[in-house]
């Protein structure tokens, strides 16, 4: 028999896929004999065959039956009983934490006889009154799918007509009769009665939370954090403890670091007499950790002991969620906690620091994709700015946009290119769709525990929460603070570092962290001290920087990997030099055949003899030789691959419809330019249908006699007097789009001649003028005949561009536009592959180009330059291969050099503690 439901006390943390990632930890506290009040969990196995046949497995019922009655018999104490009832919570949790995206039931078990009961055994009438509300609200909204406005309108109208504004300020009549407003509610929305009996509702409690993982905000929220769509959710059935039973009771969220800025030091948020939602709802404002010592010191040193032992037993920082019920602190839940890029890499070197783990083990705690957010720039502190407010400081980054109030409005705004920040007084996860298409998010309500912060933390978006000052006015679409009034669509600016809010646009500026990157720890954390605030040299940031520096330095000494760049300027060259790059693993060479050079392309195509076209080229000659000398200036003593000619002809010649139409009227008026009908015939020539397969490339180079060699001379020339200057260029020349052995060699023999003949010319003799020649390997047949083209190749570099567009078929200009929204939408997969390698596809052949051709030549040099290059996920993958190096923009180059030592990283077992 299946096993589909698991005490806990029968599981642990590693088993997140079956139990998910809130009942694996549930079991693992309950294992380390922390405070959890018992329950079971149901497994995302028994949720997936709910989802696939419609109904829940043969005998699921059973199985909650047995732990159910178990689980009475522990406690003494049966569900929804008449006397002292037992209440459970129904709540979601899969694999990958979702925050709010999927339901939660509380209070299950109370009906119009239970509810007697409880307030019998609790002595607290108002309490069990205001717990049956909260079922009926909840179960109404969750399980009945009632609008949930229905219910807020109910509760606000009878707060209204008894003349009050705060929730606690209704009393026991108050409740009982708003009841019986939402059995009403529902009996009119449903047409029955709410059900009455206990375990009915714990089965459409249960039901609910499965199909809750279909709901569009769910869907939306795992494509976008690419979580797979079939995984289900667990459900986990836990008592019921209560942070509403007054004064002494409460509930809260608390991170053992601050997960925004990585300060150590717990973090959290308290809310006294309240329960379940509220605090991560953000709908009252909340009272810190420090405010809970105050209040109850036995509580706050059970929680800080609870917290140290999470924090040393997971080895990072942890959420917890946490409820006190009459002095008795409860653990709800705990996972490893989201935290800022910022914040990430802080604590990293902080565990390090306190010798909970290794610095090995401190690069799986980071991510390329952060290390990428925090070289955004920031606001520029020197700027004229009208601050607004300031609110807490959520999720980093400085985002400006025009004020929008909802999330609609946001996405269509976005839609049409602008840039905006939703204002909301505080969000709810509906809004989600709102916060991806804005730049930031700014509430007036909650705290960094919210809704909107914890979401937008995930996201990688700016976000400022709680900033009361703010009055939110949805249906003006306006925000007032003070006299200052911000419409919808009037800029506004918000720095989620600091939690600062202005009106206007600020500038922005170079983030400390780009500064580090660029010129090193010394002269960031010199310019942090010069600028003062935020403690200087010493401060937050300044911890980062070097938090940053000694994560990136062990990335370097630990990665087999060497990151290049793909630079075609001496410029890009320079900056990719200052971000790390080990050399140019790829020079575009057609970006110099442009502008005021296209003309001698031209005249290259257009030659009727070889002596003109010899002309053309030497003409050539001295600027494809300059440009090289710069390149490889700029590049002195690291290598610099320089790739021949790839792209199609008619690239550099004029557009064959607009000549035809110039032609075509020149003809008319009789004025016609002769050498305007010759290039017309030459682009009608040349044209092809589909060029990407068509004239380019080794093809060129073997077709137009003269081009390749221009090349290979100008480069070899820059090398004869780059050394005769004393400098140490090293070139390495490549040839595109190799599909056979052949092309390879005849490209070679003729390189090698004239590299031969300059060099003899030159008198340096054998000065270290080794010039490797070697190959992209960007087709299947390459890959496929890579132990053939090794004879000829001293190096291969694969062209994963290419390689994906040709092993898939799809036009790598045409198909992202037309087709991949819906391959995305229909889950053909999950990312473009030209973003990600394919790895069971476009990969394999990677594989298959390395292997073989390393089974003619043992120790050839293999890398990559496609986009992949410069990709996390990619790069672990081309590690994985055993290449040698990645290639890829020089802004990514930082990102892959954390990545590569990450993916080192990752191979070596870490001790168990
Ligand atoms: C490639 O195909 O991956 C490549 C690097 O070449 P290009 O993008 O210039 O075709
Ligand atoms: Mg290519």
């Amino acid at each position: 028999m299946t096993q589909y439901v698991y005490d806990f006390t029968q599981g642990s943390k590693d088993q997140k896929a079956l139990l998910g990632g809130k009942g694996a930890n549930l079991a693992e506290m309950t294992k380390l004999g922390l405070p959890v009040p018992p329950g079971f969990t149901i497994t995302t196995q028994a949720c997936r065959e709910f989802l696939q046949i419609g109904s829940e497995p043969g005998d699921l019922r059973v199985q909650v039956t047995m732990a159910l009655r178990q689980l009475e018999d522990q406690l003494g104490r049966r569900l929804g009983d008449r006397h002292d009832p037992l209440l459970v919570s129904v709540r979601s949790g899969a694999q990958f934490s979702m925050p709010g995206m999927m339901e939660t039931v509380l209070n299950v078990g109370l009906n119009d006889a239970s509810v007697k009961g409880m307030a019998e055994e609790t002595g607290n009438e108002r309490f069990a009154w205001d717990s049956y509300r909260r079922l009926l609200q909840m179960f109404g909204k969750t399980v009945l799918e009632i609008p949930g406005e229905v219910f807020s309108d109910a509760w606000d109208k009878a707060k209204s007509a008894k003349g009050v504004t705060g929730d606690l300020e209704l009393d026991v009549d108050d409740l009982k009769e708003i009841v019986e407003v939402f059995k009403a509610e529902i009996k009119n929305a449903t047409g029955s009665e709410f059900p009455q009996h206990p375990r009915e509702q714990l089965d459409l409690a249960i039901r609910s939370v499965f199909q809750s993982w279909n709901t569009d905000r769910a869907k939306l929220y795992r494509r976008r954090e690419r979580i797979s769509e079939n995984l289900g959710t667990a459900v986990n059935v836990c008592t019921m403890v209560f942070g509403n039973l007054g004064d002494t009771s409460g509930t809260g969220v608390a991170f053992t670091r601050d997960p925004a800025s990585g300060q150590a030091g717990a973090y959290g948020d308290y809310l006294a007499n309240a329960q379940g939602e509220d605090v991560v709802a953000g709908i009252r404002n909340t009272l810190s950790l420090d405010d809970l010592r105050e209040l109850d010191p036995a509580s706050h040193r059970e929680l800080t002991r609870v917290m140290r032992r999470l924090e040393t037993h997971y080895r990072d920082l942890c959420d917890i969620e946490f409820t006190i019920e009459r002095g008795k602190l409860w653990m709800l839940q705990t996972r490893v906690g989201k935290r800022t890029p910022a914040a990430a890499f802080r604590i990293a070197a902080q565990l390090v620091d306190e010798q909970l783990i290794t610095l090995d083990e401190a690069l799986g705690r980071v991510s390329g994709a952060q290390l990428a957010l925090l070289m955004f720039p920031q606001f520029d502190r020197a700027a004229e700015k009208t601050l607004l407010t300031k609110g807490m400081a959520a999720s980093p980054g400085a985002a400006v946009g025009k004020a929008v109030f909802d999330s609609e409005t946001a996405v269509a705004w976005a839609a049409r290119g602008e840039q905006v920040v939703l204002v909301r007084r505080e969000t709810n996860p509906d809004d989600l769709s709102g916060m991806i298409a804005a730049a930031g998010v700014l509430t007036a309500r909650g705290g960094k525990t919210s809704h909107a912060a914890v979401v937008a933390r995930g996201m990688g978006r700016t976000c400022v929460c709680g900033a009361e000052a703010l009055n939110v006015d949805p249906v003006a679409r306006q925000i007032k603070v003070g006299d200052t009034v911000i419409a919808e669509g009037d800029e506004i600016s918000i720095d989620g570092s600091t939690g600062e809010v202005f009106a206007g646009a600020v500038p922005v500026v170079p983030s400390p962290v780009q500064t580090y990157i660029e010129s090193g720890v010394d002269a960031a954390l010199a310019e942090l001290t010069a600028a003062g605030g935020d403690g200087g040299g010493d401060g937050e940031t300044a911890q980062l920087v070097k938090a940053v520096d000694r994560l990136l330095t062990h990335a370097d000494q630990r990665s087999r990997l060497a990151v290049r760049a793909n630079a075609d300027t001496a410029e890009d060259a320079v900056r990719a030099r200052s971000f790390g790059a080990q050399g140019i693993g790829l020079c575009r060479t057609e970006h110099m055949f442009l502008g005021d050079r296209r003309t001698l392309i031209e005249r290259v195509v257009l030659a009727d003899t070889g002596d003109e076209r010899d002309a053309a080229l030497e003409a050539l000659l001295p600027l494809q030789r300059q440009d090289f000398i710069d390149l490889l200036t700029a590049m002195d003593g690291l290598p610099v691959t320089i790739r021949l000619l790839d792209p199609p002809l008619h690239e550099f010649l004029p557009d064959k419809t607009e000549l035809a139409v110039k032609v075509a009227v020149a003809d008319a008026t009789g004025e016609v330019d002769p050498k305007d009908r010759k290039l017309l015939a030459a682009v009608e020539r040349l044209h092809e249908s589909n060029p990407m397969l068509g004239l380019r490339g080794v093809r060129l180079g073997l077709l137009i006699p003269g081009l390749f060699a221009l090349q290979v001379r100008a480069a070899t020339e820059a090398v004869i007097e780059l050394t005769r200057a004393g400098k140490r260029p090293k070139l390495e020349i490549m040839v595109p789009l190799v599909g056979s052995v052949m092309e390879l060699h005849l490209v070679r023999l003729e390189s090698e001649q004239i590299i031969k003949e300059l060099v003899a010319e030159s008198g340096l003799g054998d000065k270290g003028l080794d010039i490797p020649i070697g190959t992209m390997i960007e087709l299947p047949r390459a890959a496929l005949t890579a132990h053939r083209i090794a004879e000829e190749a001293d190096f291969f570099s694969f062209g994963t561009n290419d390689l994906t567009q040709t092993g898939w078929g799809f036009s790598r200009d045409d198909v992202e536009a037309a087709i991949f929204a819906a391959y995305l939408e229909k889950g053909v997969f999950t990312i473009s592959p030209f973003e990600t390698i394919d790895a069971d596809g476009i990969g394999r052949l990677v594989k298959i180009g390395a292997e073989e051709g390393r089974k003619t030549k043992p120790d050839l040099k293999l890398g990559v330059c496609g986009e992949h290059g410069g990709d996390p996920e990619s790069i672990h993958f081309f590690h994985d291969v055993g290449l040698d190096y990645v290639s890829c923009s020089p802004f990514r180059v930082p990102v892959a050099r954390l990545e590569a030592g990450r993916a080192a990283a990752a191979g070596t077992p870490t001790e168990e503690i």
